[in-house]
């Protein structure tokens, strides 16, 4: 049966990054850029001062202890300011460097007095001049097609003056769940009813990642009621359908979707939970059919689906690393089967401290909510002890610190 990575690696295979389009730098945060970014100017466009102090030149023979002060430079003043030979500039941080001088000496090093400034020490030639270009030159490849636009990405974009940016376009992603047994949130529960709790789930793992849930309800256990709303479902960027896929025989998706023309690329992985999980096709679009078990449901969406929305949305990093964490208690498998264990996790001397988050069984949802990672126990694992190391994937960014 096929591993979890290659069954990642074939989605991804099959997922292609949307159209872009254009929009305001002030809504650009958590987009993929969709363009090359190349330098229009130097960064910084002269050279500046890194500290408050005074400008000279470095081989002036007084520059070793004392120079008469003559002009001022303010952080904005025009460049183009020129040292006369023997004097020093009283200059602000980012002011531009008067021509002729090469060095700074901050306030902290320098004691001004009746119009001449004397040096703590002799200054150090070339101290505290930020240099032209020394961050970026002019046509420079600065940010990647394909990076996601972070703070540190947007400041160098403004600084840019680059106002209005190409990104790649939200994926718009169809979320259909399946099954007689479900009813809305708020409507009545009656004998033998659950909630529908797995849209939302979906909806809000979608909209975490920048993409954007449409929602198409409930299909029922009917051929009909499947062929009406997957077809709706064929018609965005992509669809996500929950349960109905394993071999009941209520279980309709995989043969009402062949019906309306998808291709088959894998039905069934080896791991618990998720082992039903399909992959299909229609055209470009990825069809994810996961299974309908909350627990499974979402474990399929970080591990198979996230990856493939963000291709879809172009971002050039699609795969969050395992990291490596030690257990703090014995775990029981048997070789043979793919795993993802719940796992609450604390960090203690830089390492990661992995315990389960509770009751393994696929059921459980509670133990989803509890966990800060999954750990991945491949096919050819068995029992491990306390103290082993295993690969993890954290579920957020922060996780509980222990003083040492
Ligand atoms: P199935 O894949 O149809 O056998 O469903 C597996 C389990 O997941 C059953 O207990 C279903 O009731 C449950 N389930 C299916 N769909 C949903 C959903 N949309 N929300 C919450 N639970 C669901
Ligand atoms: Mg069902």
């Amino acid at each position: 049966m096929l591993r979890f990575e290659d069954a990642r690696r074939l989605i991804l295979n099959h997922c292609r990054p949307l159209g872009p389009e254009r929009i305001s730098l002030s809504t650009a945060c958590n987009r993929v850029l969709a363009e090359d970014m190349h330098a229009p100017w130097d960064l910084p466009r002269w050279d500046n001062s890194a500290m408050d102090g005074f400008a000279l030149r470095h081989a002036d023979p007084g520059a070793a202890a004392s120079l008469p002060v003559e002009g001022y430079l303010a952080a904005g003043a025009l460049p183009g300011a020129v040292l006369a030979p023997g004097t020093a500039m009283k200059i602000m941080t980012g002011a531009p460097l008067p021509k002729g001088a090469d060095t700074v000496v901050p306030m902290e090093e320098a004691h001004e007095e009746a119009g001449r400034v004397r040096f703590a020490k002799p200054p150090t030639p070339g101290a505290h001049v930020r240099r032209q270009a020394e961050d970026v030159r002019a046509g420079e490849l600065v940010i990647p097609a394909g990076s996601l636009l972070r703070p540190a990405e947007i400041g160098m974009l403004a600084s840019f003056g680059k106002i209005v940016v190409p990104v790649y376009r939200r994926a718009r992603i169809a979320v259909l769940s399946t099954g007689d047994e479900l009813v809305e949130p708020g409507e009545p529960l009656s004998e033998a009813r659950i909630v529908n709790s797995n849209a939302y789930a979906l909806a809000a793992a979608l909209q975490e990642i920048g993409a954007e849930p449409i929602l198409l309800g409930i299909a029922r256990d009917t051929r009909e009621s499947h062929l009406d709303l997957l077809r709706q479902g064929l018609e965005v960027d992509g669809l996500i359908t929950s349960a109905g896929i394993s071999t009941g025989d209520r279980d309709l998706v995989r043969d009402v979707l062949l019906e309306l023309g998808a291709e088959e690329i894998f039905w069934k992985i080896d791991i618990k939970p998720g082992r039903p999980m399909a992959f299909l096709r229609s055209g470009f679009r990825p069809i994810f059919c996961l299974p309908g078990n909350p627990v499974a449901t979402l474990i399929t969406f970080e591990e198979l689906v996230k990856p493939a929305v963000l291709r879809l949305m172009g971002h050039r990093k699609v795969i969050q690393p395992f990291v490596q964490g030690i257990l703090e208690e014995p775990v029981r498998k048997k070789p043979g089967r793919g795993q993802f264990l719940r796992v609450r996790l604390r960090v203690r001397d830089g390492r990661f401290l992995v315990s389960t988050s509770g009751d393994q069984q696929t059921g459980i949802l509670r133990t989803l909510v509890r966990a800060d990672g999954l750990v991945y126990l491949p096919p050819e694992a068995a029992d491990l002890p306390a103290g082993a190391v295993v690969d993890l994937h954290l579920l957020g960014r922060q996780v509980e610190m222990l003083e040492e």
